[in-house]
């Protein structure tokens, strides 16, 4: 971890020193230093809280954040986008993602090259931006070294939320292992998955606690526990329990200590209900659960962040047995929503991509895809303020403190220009290429098709 990118730790150290930090400091990429400030004139602005428009509005970037919002003209030495009355909003925000794992095929991601797998994951991150999505909370993968890399500008990409490596249970989902690895002996060898960090065996209260230390030892923002079976194991079926409470409990408390909180995989009321009474604040997915559970988690303010999984061909890169997981995950889909809806739960929404560059490329169309449920107003407002919300649990392990998810003066500047209104054509977010005209993230531009 670089201290070179915070300032403050420059201070109380010698002068000489202190010279020579700063002239490294100068010599790091672009993003790390401050752009240009940018005026967007004449834009009707989405605000990610509120489905109506504000009327024509101008809006003044500076260095990263939103320095003013007004109807009235907005003088300011700073690069000028004439918005011509298009639509500005919040950056988008996938709240279940994997940077680490979207393009390689399973067998690649575990056996490849990791230099090769790093740079894939690196040219998959600028394709993530260039769809709009401008932060990622990255729910399981070694993404650490990744995120430094945008962050410092090397390459771009979103913010990434780390979770580290997935922790599961011996057979859990997130245990790539094949039988022919087996037995395993406690303090052995670990396995080439445990060595990339993309996921941990831990079968006992100390070894949840150190592998989640570890990971909150490298940045992560969350920590990501498996409590039930996965489509994309190979040894998990779906109605499995896997960790104990005090297991998961274990996690917690490493968690809570640092000032963040556990998110774990559940599909079923029992993987869920353990997870609750363990202290966990976040189900991923819960597509297979029931009333009394949905009830539970209303009770206790518990976040649902879940997937419209419509279709099993979202497990293509995938074999059949997975393929069939997924096929039983999809039939929950439809009840997963309704009952987030009757109890009106904290739901986040993401796409959970894995192993396939062409399934990524949908990421707009599943967000779109939302408005079987939802309007187009609550659809965007779930991917942006209530996302940015889900992302604020991390408290102090936050990597980017400020508002996201909204435009309001004072929040982190991550802003796209949409040509047209996205909430009267919902569609226009399924082709970014051509629909997004400006992508803004952390108040540099990454994208502008306007004419200069
Ligand atoms: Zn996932």
């Amino acid at each position: 971890m670089s201290g070179l990118r915070k300032p403050a730790e420059v201070f109380g150290i010698p002068a000489v020193l202190a010279s020579i930090v700063m002239s490294l400091a100068a010599s790091l990429p672009a993003q790390a230093q401050q752009s240009p400030a940018v005026l967007f004139q004449n834009v009707r602005i989405f605000d990610g809280k509120n489905g109506a428009l504000s009327a024509p509005s101008n809006v003044l970037v500076r260095n990263n954040k939103i320095e003013r919002i007004s109807a009235a003209a907005i003088t300011a030495d700073a690069q000028v986008i004439n918005g011509g009355g298009r639509v500005l909003m919040p950056g988008l925000i996938d709240a279940h993602w994997h940077a680490m794992l979207v393009r390689p095929t399973p067998v690649s991601a575990l056996t490849g090259d990791i230099g090769y797998n790093n740079i894939l994951a690196a040219a998959e991150a600028a394709s993530t931006l260039m769809r709009g999505f401008t932060t990622i909370r990255d729910m399981g993968g070694p993404t650490f070294g990744l995120k430094q890399a945008i962050d410092d500008g090397l390459v771009a990409g979103p913010r990434i939320y780390p979770s580290g490596a997935v922790i599961t249970v011996t057979s859990g989902h997130g245990d790539f292992r094949q039988l022919s690895d087996l037995p395993r002996t406690i303090g052995g060898m670990l396995t080439r998955m445990e060595k990339l960090g993309a996921s941990m065996v831990a079968d006992s209260p100390d070894e949840v606690r150190l592998r989640a230390r570890e990971q909150l030892m490298q940045g992560a923002s969350q920590v990501k526990l498996t409590a039930g079976g996965g489509v994309a194991s190979p040894f998990s079926p779906l109605d499995v329990s896997t960790f104990t409470e005090p297991e998961l409990r274990a996690a917690v408390e490493a968690a809570e200590n640092w000032g963040t909180y556990v998110a774990t995989h559940a599909y079923t009321p029992v993987s869920i209900q353990r997870s609750i009474a363990a202290g966990v604040k976040c189900i991923e997915h819960g597509h297979l659960m029931d009333d009394a559970t949905a009830r539970l988690m209303a009770e206790k303010g518990i976040w649902l962040s879940t997937q419209p999984f419509l279709d099993a061909s979202l497990a293509s890169g995938m074999g059949p047995a997975e393929q069939d997981k997924m096929r039983q995950v999809v039939t929950g889909t439809d009840t997963v929503y309704a009952l987030a809806k009757k109890y009106r739960l904290k739901t986040a929404f993401g796409t959970d991509v894995l192993f396939s560059q062409a399934l990524a490329e949908r990421q707009g169309a599943m967000l779109a895809s939302l408005t079987r449920w939802y309007t187009p107003a609550e659809t965007l407002i779930m991917a942006t303020s209530t996302n940015a919300e889900l992302l604020g649990l991390s408290g102090p392990r936050n990597p980017y403190p400020g508002r996201l998810g909204v435009v309001e003066e004072g929040a982190l500047a991550d802003l796209l220009l949409v040509d047209g209104n996205p909430i009267d054509n919902i569609k226009l977010i399924e082709d970014p290429a051509k629909n997004f005209l400006v992508i803004m993230k952390n108040g540099k531009v990454y994208k502008n098709l306007l004419p200069r």
